[in-house]
Order: structure tokens, then sequence, then C-alpha cells
């Protein structure tokens, strides 16, 4: 399809002018091909189409960003906010993938951004292919949405005994980018044997003892947090995060501080602060977790350093396990075709696929080798 053409399509597929279209094209609207699927992807928000927006250019169909979820300080604001029944689910630590399968019965997954990832499509495939297909062949006009976790992943890692290292779990659907009722999610789960995130309780909104049990129980699992939903998705959903994660995450971003930011910190803290109001944590507790939050700032930015210092990469690495060789094939055109720096290796060859390490140099990698090499502050 040349440029003029995809302009048109798209115009007509998303009811925009031509000429707003042809002015996005190539820069916040992109276009990408994956196994001669040709698609675009919304790189920002684009009249009432959401960022991350992906269509299908031949299907001339278009799969919706997932809506961001707003996050509370407070617990007590639930009740100010749904309506009278609450379903607590377990926010589960991975990445927002999205499944359609497309007019030629190709399950693809699609990644909060919009792309369809090669390596989320492959296991994904190998795990749920034939029951997807099916799936969605009754229900066809819906769109699955659900958080990949575990650690082979080239996004998110953090461990899930209950994942085997990959896996999926759908935590709602979409139809026309709309959140359809959670029983349409739980129906499908249960008919065509997929998963579905953990359901923690029902209550109601006003159960704020109830809630409490419930976050104090996943801190203590060292789980990430809740999402809290309208049955019928009546109003929006709210997440709500642990003590633990929001420490953990802080550990975690601090290896490269010079990536995360000032408003990955900054945010993490707030959160902090309302829960030791709201939780009236003081004394020597508060004393303990002011200790673990500044550990968890200061301790693994330090180590960055110094590894740097010792003439090593700042680079976070991934495992992945290809389940053939084509798939590993497609995924590296992905990264290349995206800009993205990455070295990979073949580790291994086993039953399950080829093994590989990925490794993603990090901003942080240039900023602590200038400040080593010529004493000045990146910051004021
Ligand atoms: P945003 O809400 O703006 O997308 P974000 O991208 O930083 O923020 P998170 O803070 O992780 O994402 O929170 C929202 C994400 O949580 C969802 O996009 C989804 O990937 C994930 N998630 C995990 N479990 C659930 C669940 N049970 N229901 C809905 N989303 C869930
Ligand atoms: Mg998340």
């Amino acid at each position: 399809m040349n440029k003029n053409n995809v302009a048109e399509k798209l115009s007509e597929i998303l009811g925009l002018p031509l000429e707003v279209i042809e002015k996005k094209l190539g820069r916040t609207i992109r276009i990408m091909s994956y196994k001669g699927i040709d698609y675009a992807v919304l790189r920002e928000d684009l009249g009432k189409y959401r960022e991350g927006t992906t269509i299908l250019l031949d299907d001339e169909k278009i799969i919706h960003g997932y809506p961001s979820i707003q996050r509370l300080a407070l617990l007590e604001g639930v009740p100010l906010h749904m309506i009278d029944e609450i379903v607590v689910e377990e926010k589960m630590d991975g990445y927002n993938v999205r499944v359609t399968v497309t007019s030629g019965r190709v399950v693809v997954a699609i990644t909060r951004g919009g792309y369809i990832c090669p390596y989320t499509t492959a296991r994904i495939n190998k795990l749920y292919g034939d029951k997807i297909k099916e799936a969605l062949r009754e229900y066809e006009d819906i769109v699955l949405a659900g958080e990949v976790v575990g650690t082979e992943n080239p996004y998110v890692v953090y461990e899930y005994p209950e994942a085997g290292g990959f896996d999926y779990f759908i935590f709602d659907t979409l139809k026309d980018g709309k959140l359809l009722p959670l029983r349409i999610r739980d129906e499908i789960t249960e008919k065509y044997g997929l998963k579905h995130v953990p359901v923690l309780a029902r209550l109601r909104k006003d159960d704020l003892v109830g809630l409490k049990k419930v976050i104090d129980d996943l801190d203590r699992r060292r789980r990430e947090g809740v999402v809290i939903k309208d049955p019928e998705h009546r109003v929006p959903p709210l997440k709500y995060t642990t003590i633990y994660i929001n420490i953990r995450d802080i550990q975690e971003g601090m290896k490269y501080p010079f990536d995360e930011g000032r408003g990955y910190l900054f945010s993490r803290i707030v959160r902090l602060i309302c829960q030791v109001y709201e939780y009236n944590i003081t004394g020597e507790e508060l004393n303990r977790l002011a200790e673990r939050l500044g550990k968890a700032i200061l301790l693994p930015a330090v180590e960055s350093l110094k590894e740097r210092s010792k003439g090593r990469l700042i680079a976070a690495t991934y495992k992945l396990v290809f389940p053939s060789e084509e798939d590993l094939n497609d995924y590296l055109e992905f990264i290349e075709e995206l800009g993205v720096e990455a070295v990979v290796k073949i580790v291994g060859v086993s039953s399950r696929g080829i093994e590989v390490e990925l490794m993603k140099l990090k901003d942080t990698h240039g900023y602590y080798s200038k400040i080593l090499e010529t004493g000045y502050s990146p910051l004021d």
C-alpha cells in the first residue's frame, strides 16, 4: 500500500479528515507490518481515539486503546466514586496486552502502545491460540484485554509462581472501545479454558474494613495491588497499589535513575505519604518504613554507579523463549524497526524453543559515564 492509499483508508476507517491523517502519518500515526498484516498505530490521542489504538488496515478494524485507570491515593475515595457493589480484583504486575483475531484467523497480541508484539503473539498463540480463535469466533466483536506476567518477557519482569515464566490473565473484554460487564469476561474464560485475574472480593462500596483486609493480605504476599471495578463498568475503575510494591518499584527504578525520571520517584513517594496518613503508621513502624524508603532510593543507584565505574554496562537483561526461529526473526525485525537499542544473544535451545538473552542499554549508562568522565553534575 502506498502512503496516499493508506491515508485515504485511515481517514475512511476513522472518520477523520484526510488532511488530519496526512499531517500525522509517519509521525504520531505509524504504519507497521506483522507477517503481512499491515496496521497503523496511534502514538497519541487522535480525536476520540485513544493513544495505543491499532487499526488493522486490510480488515478495516479498529482495536481501541485500553483506557487509563484512575489511581486512588486514599481508600476513603472508593465510596465517593463507586455506585453500590464493587468487585475487587488483583492488579497483576506485568504488561497490558489486547488480543484479537484477524479475518485471516491470525491471533495477534497488541501491547499498550498499540504494536503487535511478535514475541507476545508467539507465546500467547502457543499457550492459547486455538482456544482464543474459538472464543472470538463466538464473540466476534470482542477484544480481550489482559496482563502478561512472569519472568520471560522483554517488558516487565516480576515472578508469579502461577505463571510459570509466561502467562496471560484476562481482566476485561472490550467492544468498540467500551469495557463490558465483568460477567462477559468470566463467561468467555470459563467456557474456553482461558485464565482471568483473581477476583479477591465482592463488597459493598463502603466496606473499607473488608477492602483493607484484602490489601493487607496482598501486601504480605508481595503482590502489586487491586483494581476496583463496578460489576457492570457503569463508572470507571480505580487502582490502588500496596506499600510493598510502591517501595519495590522505587528500588527497581532507582537502578536506572536517569531513565525512570523524577516523576517516577515522586509519584511513588506521594502514594506512600497518603498511605502513612490513612493507615496511621507512626512511631517505630514509621521509622522502619522511612528506612526502607531511603534504602530503596539510594542503594540501587549507588550500586549502578559503582558498576559503571568498573566499566560495566548499565543495561536491563531479559530472558525470552521463542517457540520457533521464525518467531525470533519476526521479533528481531520488530525491535529493529522500532529502533530499540539492544544486544541479543542466543543462550540455548530446548524443547520449549530458543532461549535468548536480551540486553537493553539504559540512558543511565550514558549519564553515569559523563559524570565519571567530567565530574560535572547533569543537574543543578
Ligand atoms: P494507566 O492506568 O494510565 O494505564 P499505567 O500504564 O502506568 O497507567 P498501571 O499503573 O500498571 O498502568 O495500571 C493500569 C494497568 O494495570 C492496566 O493497563 C493493566 O495493564 C493492569 N492491570 C493489572 N491487573 C488489572 C486488572 N485486574 N484490571 C485492569 N487492569 C489491570
Ligand atoms: Mg502495570
